[in-house]
C-alpha cells in the first residue's frame, strides 16, 4: 500500500472523527465480516497457535521491553471495537521488521521493528493495525471463506444448527485439506485497508497521531513494507536489487516459513509476494516447491 493511499485512508478517518463529517464517518465504519467461528473459538485457536509460535520463535524476556510493549498494547486495545479479546503483546527476538497477529488477541512484534521505530507513535501505529486484524476477525473470516469454497453451501445448515466445540474442529479438519496455513492466509487488500481505518481510529482515541501509522509503514526498509514471515534470503535480495515495488510479504504464516518450522509438520509450499505502487501483486520468490 502506498503512502498516498494510506494517507488518504487516515485523512478520511480524521474527517469523520474530529470534524463530524457524516459522509467521512459512514465511509469509515468497519465491521467484522462473515464468520463461522464463535468469539470463544477465535480465542481458543489463537491460544493453541500462540503456544506453537512461542516454542518456535526466540522470545524477548527482558522485563523492560516486555512490560513496555504490554503497557503500550493495553493502552491501544482498550479502544478496539467489537468483542473484547484477551489481548497479549509479545516481542519476538528477531532483527527483521515484522509483526503479526493470531486470532483472539495474540499480537507479536519483532525486535527489528521496535528498533526501527523513531517514535512511540510509529510503534503504536503498527500495533493498532495488528489489533484491528484481531478485532475485525480477519483470520477466522479467511478460514471461513476457505471452508465455504471447499465444501460449498450445502453443509452450512448443519453448521449453523450447532455451534458446538466440534464445529471448530471439523472446520479446521476440512480447511486442513487446503493446507493448515489457510488459517493464516494473507489478509486480502481490503482487509489491510480495514485494518488501517480501524487502526487510525484506535490511535486517535488513545491519544496518538494517526498519521504516525501511515508514516511508519512507509519508511520501513527504503519504503518496503513487511508484514508476515519473509525469509531472510528474500529480504537480502530485496535490499540488493531494490526492484520497483513498495511492499513485500508472505501470505500468512505458512508452516516451514521463518519462525514456523514446526517439528513433525511437513513444510508447505508458499510464495513471497511483492506489491507495486498500484497495489498489484506478483510472486517475488517461491519456497518449498
Ligand atoms: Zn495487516
Amino acid at each position: 500500500m502506498t503512502f498516498n493511499r494510506r494517507f488518504r485512508i487516515v485523512a478520511t478517518v480524521l474527517l469523520g472523527l474530529f470534524l463530524g463529517n457524516g459522509v467521512a464517518r459512514a465511509q469509515t465504519v468497519v465491521r467484522p465480516g462473515f464468520n463461522l467461528f464463535s468469539v470463544q473459538q477465535d480465542i481458543d485457536i489463537g491460544r493453541q497457535s500462540s503456544v506453537q509460535v512461542e516454542k518456535q520463535f526466540p522470545m524477548v524476556s527482558r522485563p523492560a521491553v516486555t512490560q513496555y510493549v504490554a503497557r503500550l498494547g493495553a493502552r491501544l486495545a482498550r479502544y478496539a471495537p467489537g468483542s473484547k479479546y484477551p489481548y497479549q503483546f509479545k516481542v519476538v527476538n528477531l532483527s527483521d521488521i515484522n509483526a503479526f497477529a493470531l486470532p483472539g488477541g495474540y499480537v507479536y512484534i519483532h525486535r527489528g521493528l521496535i528498533e526501527r521505530a523513531k517514535t512511540e507513535g510509529e510503534l503504536a501505529g503498527v500495533m493498532a493495525h495488528e489489533i484491528s486484524h484481531v478485532a475485525l476477525r480477519h483470520q477466522t473470516n479467511q478460514v471461513s471463506k476457505a471452508y465455504l469454497a471447499e465444501t460449498g453451501v450445502g453443509i452450512l445448515g448443519g453448521l449453523f444448527g450447532s455451534k458446538s466445540q466440534s464445529t471448530a474442529g471439523s472446520i479446521m479438519g476440512t480447511v486442513g485439506g487446503l493446507g493448515l496455513n489457510a488459517l493464516f492466509l494473507k489478509n486480502s487488500r481490503s482487509a489491510e485497508e480495514q485494518a488501517d481505518i480501524v487502526g487510525a481510529q484506535i490511535m486517535a482515541k488513545a491519544g496518538y497521531d494517526p498519521m504516525d501509522m501511515a508514516r511508519f509503514f512507509d519508511t520501513l526498509v527504503w519504503n518496503y513494507v513487511l508484514e508476515g514471515h519473509v525469509p531472510a534470503e528474500d529480504i537480502q535480495r530485496l535490499l540488493k536489487e531494490r526492484p520497483d515495488i513498495v511492499g513485500i510479504g508472505v501470505p500468512g504464516m505458512p508452516i516451514g516459513s521463518p519462525g514456523m518450522e514446526i517439528a513433525g509438520m511437513k513444510p508447505s509450499a508458499y510464495d513471497v509476494l511483492a506489491f507495486d505502487k498500484t497495489g498489484k501483486t506478483r510472486v517475488f520468490a517461491s519456497h518449498g516447491r
